[in-house]
């Protein structure tokens, strides 16, 4: 592998870049879907690339299921599970599968 000039905090930076490009992907999402979805999946890429790992307010926006954006009210429905144990269901609109988060 050839040597690549290292950055103080690759890492960091990764995650700060892919960040900001899956803030702007949700932002734009119910206007242009198509671009946010690809927007998403760079950020994806990035943080695979630099093994980041994302928070829940990250990762909240992709589908488990199939990996892709997922925006409520765009692509995703959200419902709050009654009873004790509340959970927070996020519907991916597209394979339908139910991302689900308890919550407290
Ligand atoms: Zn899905």
């Amino acid at each position: 592998m050839p040597r690549v000039r290292r950055k103080r905090k690759p890492k960091a930076e990764a995650a700060e870049v892919s960040r900001r490009i899956l803030a702007l992907a949700t932002s734009r999402a119910g206007k242009n879907l198509r671009q946010a979805e690809e927007q998403a999946e760079l950020a994806r890429k990035v943080m695979l690339r630099f093994n980041v790992r994302f928070g829940w307010d990250l990762r909240r926006f992709y589908c488990h299921g199939c990996k892709k954006l997922i925006v409520p009210g765009v692509n995703a429905r959200v419902r709050i599970g009654s009873g004790k144990d509340k959970t927070l269901r996020l519907t991916c609109l597209r394979c339908g599968y139910v991302n689900r988060r308890v919550l407290g």
